[in-house]
């Protein structure tokens, strides 16, 4: 008992009738075995077709040994006649991405004699992994001539040769087989053994688009979009860019520009700012003396600003930096005491939190400034 596999000799039958032959419940819901079907299971890097078979939508199609298996929400009867649609809009994407994919490995192939050894489809990319390393200027060429193919409207079609006659014909293919082994062919491109539908013509894979290279296992691990998804995707990023151009008043050729001198910017801006607040926070500092020692007050100050207070203090003292949350921050350093059990004892006052080495410590409290000053000449 195998399957007719309608997908293979039509790649377009979106919907077709067939004859249940078994019916089982399994722990995916309901496996139904049919004596023909169009739906292409999970397989080869390509995930299984969604779509219904009479009422109840199909979740997943399987191959093992030449039969297929649905799986279903919903039991079926045996020996009924079925209508069933496949998801028709899913699956022709996934014909425009495996043809046009075919297309780069048979052009890359050709061109430097590399084998595809890895290819897998998602919802949103299709990865391909090839033999040998390939620079951008080299895979840029791939893309264009790929493209060239697509326009020149070239026939795609499935043939079975003969053991024989396979013997005499250079094709792609990930494993030796032999035997039952279905060639496509994309005229004056491409010759690959491959199982998946794939569009007619390479007019019907549209625009080709490689996203991404980048070296792996000594060869090149390529990510790339064909058809609607490539158009899906071109509609994503010319969105994202005419934002750009809006915000940056960039020209469609200089968002790149615009944005590396806006970055530079406000890096020379926050290095000035950070400058001008260490030297707000020193214009700000006043000291007073108390029980234990000098206490320093200012505003705003990031770290090295504190650290500048402290500098002027002689290394010796407290520093606070009023926060303007109710907040302070706050540093306090000796040279020759340790500091943590007065810190200890200070946050334990007046809410804080900190430490440090003996003769340095940093944090912060939660008090006015009137009792930070009493705490100091308690
Ligand atoms: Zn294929």
């Amino acid at each position: 008992m195998m399957t007719v596999k309608l997908y293979e000799t039509d790649a377009y039958t979106r919907a077709f009738e067939a004859t249940v032959l078994t019916c089982e419940e399994h722990k995916k819901g309901f496996a139904v075995v049919l004596d023909r079907t169009a739906f292409f299971p999970a397989g080869g890097g390509q995930a299984a077709d969604g779509g219904t078979l009479g009422d109840t939508a199909v979740r997943d199609v399987q191959i093992k040994e030449g039969i297929i298996t649905h799986y279903t929400d919903r039991p079926l009867t045996v020996g009924d006649t079925v209508t069933a649609a496949i998801d028709w809009n899913t699956r022709y994407e996934r014909m425009q991405q495996h043809t046009g994919e075919h297309l780069v490995s048979g052009l890359i192939h050709r061109t430097f004699g590399y084998d595809n050894v890895g290819f897998h489809m998602s919802d949103t990319v299709v990865t391909l992994d090839v033999s040998g390393p390939l620079t951008a200027e080299e895979l840029a060429d791939i893309e264009l001539r790929a493209n060239r193919a697509v326009y020149e409207n070239k026939a795609v079609f499935a043939t079975y040769p003969t053991p024989e006659e396979l013997e005499t014909l250079d094709y792609r293919s990930k494993l030796e087989l032999s035997h039952g082994v279905r060639l496509v062919t994309i005229e004056d491109y491409d010759l690959c053994a491959c199982c998946a539908p794939h569009v007619k013509h390479t007019g019907e894979i549209g625009l080709i688009k490689l996203l991404s290279a980048v070296p792996y296992k000594g060869g090149t691990r390529i990510e790339m979009l064909s058809g609607l998804p490539a158009l899906r995707d071109y509609i994503t990023l010319h969105d994202a860019s005419r934002e750009m151009m809006r915000l940056l008043s960039a020209p469609r050729d200089k968002v790149a520009e615009f944005v590396t001198r806006d970055h530079d910017a406000m890096s020379a801006l926050k290095a000035d700012n950070a400058r001008l607040l260490d030297e707000l926070a020193m214009a700000r500092f006043t000291t007073e003396a108390t029980a234990k020692g000098s206490v320093g007050f200012t505003a705003g100050a990031g770290f090295d600003g504190m650290k500048q207070c402290l500098d002027a203090m002689g290394g010796e003292g407290a520093v606070f930096s009023d926060n303007g949350d109710g907040t302070w921050r706050y540093i306090l350093a000796s040279e020759q005491e340790d500091r943590r059990p007065l810190t200890k004892a200070m946050n334990e006052a007046l809410g804080g939190k900190g430490g440090g080495k003996p003769n340095f410590t940093q944090g912060s409290v939660t008090a006015a400034k009137d009792e930070i000053l009493a705490f100091f000449n308690r």
